[in-house]
C-alpha cells in the first residue's frame, strides 16, 4: 500500500459525495466512481481521477470505499465483469461504509479473504451536516492494524472512529445505533400527529424538548423543519432506514429476539413506502400518521 494510500471512492449520493469531498479537502489522491457518471463531473473539475467501471477503479488504487445504497448495489460495484473484485485487488484494502445486514458482511469478508483483500466494515452514524462537516461517528469492525493504516482517512470524513470489534461489527453496531433513531423519528411524528388531533401547535412540542437540558437534542432540531413544514427533502431517505428495520428484524429473528417496537415501526415505514414516499427523508412518515387521524 502506499502512503498515503490512493483511494477509490464508489457511490456518490447524498452521503458519499461529502464524504469524499472532505478526503480530497484533506489532500488524498482520491478517484471516484458513481453508476451515474454525471455525478462524479464535480470531482473531476477538482482533478480527481474519474473510473469508468468500479474495476478500473481498483485497478489504480489502495483502498476502496464503497458507499452505496444496499447489499444489490454493493454486488453491482463488487462483482462481475467490471466489478472491484475483476480487478486483481489482492494485498488492498476494500473498506465498506453503506448499511448492510450482518449476514451480508460476512458473507463480503469471506469473499475478501478467498480474494486475499484486506477488509473493515465501517458503517457511519450521522446524517449529510456531519458528512458535509466532516463530523460522522464511524463504527470500525476490523483488525486494529487495518484500521490504523486507514485512519488519516478515517479522520477526513469523520470526528470519531469507535472499534467495535473484529468486522461485521461495525454493522452490528450500526444496526443498533439506527433502531433508536427509528424509534425517535416514529415517535417524534406520531407526537406531532397527536398534537393536532388534540388541537395543540405541534411547535409547543419542539419548544418543550427544546427549554428540557435532558431531552434538549440536535436530531431533534434537525428533524423539527422537515416536521412542522411538511419538507421530506431527504437527508436519510425513508427507503434506506426501512431496508436498515428490515436488517434488525432478520437478524434479531434468525437468534430468537423479539424487536416488538421495531416491528411495529416496519408496519409504518412500509406503508409510507407503498405510498410512494420512499425517496423522501424518513420524517415523511409523519405525513400519513397526520393525514390518518
Ligand atoms: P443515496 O443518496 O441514495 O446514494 C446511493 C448511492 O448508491 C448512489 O451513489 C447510487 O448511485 C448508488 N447505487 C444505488 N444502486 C446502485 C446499483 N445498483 N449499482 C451501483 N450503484 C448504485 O444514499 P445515501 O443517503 O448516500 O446512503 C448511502 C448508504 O449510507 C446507505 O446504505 C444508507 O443506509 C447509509 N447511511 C445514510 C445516511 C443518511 O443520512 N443519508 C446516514 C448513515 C448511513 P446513482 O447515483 O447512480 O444512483
Amino acid at each position: 500500500m502506499s502512503v498515503p494510500p490512493r483511494i477509490g471512492f464508489i457511490g456518490l449520493g447524498i452521503m458519499g459525495r461529502a464524504m469524499a469531498a472532505n478526503l480530497v479537502k484533506a489532500g488524498f489522491n482520491v478517484s471516484v466512481y458513481n453508476r451515474d457518471r454525471a455525478k462524479a463531473a464535480p470531482f473531476e473539475e477538482k482533478g480527481c481521477g474519474r473510473a469508468s467501471t468500479p474495476a478500473e477503479l481498483a485497478k489504480r488504487c489502495d483502498v476502496v470505499i464503497t458507499m452505496v445504497s444496499d447489499p444489490t448495489a454493493l454486488d453491482a460495484v463488487l462483482e462481475g465483469p467490471t466489478g472491484v473484485f475483476s480487478a486483481g485487488f489482492a494485498g488492498c484494502l476494500l473498506m465498506n461504509m453503506s448499511t448492510v445486514s450482518v449476514e451480508y458482511t460476512r458473507r463480503l469478508m469471506k469473499r475478501c479473504f478467498e480474494e486475499r483483500v484486506k477488509f473493515i466494515d465501517c458503517p457511519v452514524s450521522g446524517s449529510r451536516p456531519l458528512a458535509e462537516n466532516g463530523t460522522l461517528v464511524l463504527l470500525a469492525g476490523g483488525e486494529a492494524e487495518d484500521i490504523e493504516a486507514v485512519r488519516p482517512a478515517l479522520s477526513a470524513m469523520g470526528k470519531a472512529v469507535i472499534h467495535a470489534g473484529p468486522a461485521p461489527g461495525g454493522t452490528a453496531l450500526k444496526l443498533c445505533v439506527n433502531l433508536i433513531i427509528a424509534g425517535v423519528t416514529s415517535a417524534l411524528a406520531e407526537s406531532a400527529a397527536l398534537a393536532g388531533t388534540l388541537g395543540l401547535d405541534p411547535r409547543l412540542i419542539f419548544s418543550v424538548l427544546s427549554e428540557n437540558p435532558a431531552l434538549n437534542c440536535a436530531y431533534f432540531r434537525m428533524k423539527e423543519r422537515n416536521i412542522l413544514e411538511g419538507d421530506f427533502a431527504p437527508a436519510f431517505a425513508l427507503k434506506h432506514m426501512l431496508k436498515d428495520v428490515r436488517f434488525m428484524l432478520k437478524e434479531a429473528g434468525g437468534r430468537g429476539q423479539a424487536l416488538p417496537v421495531t416491528a411495529a415501526i416496519e408496519k409504518l415505514m412500509s406503508e409510507s413506502e407503498r405510498a410512494g414516499d420512499g425517496e423522501m427523508d424518513l420524517t415523511v412518515i409523519h405525513r400519513r400518521l397526520s393525514r390518518r387521524g
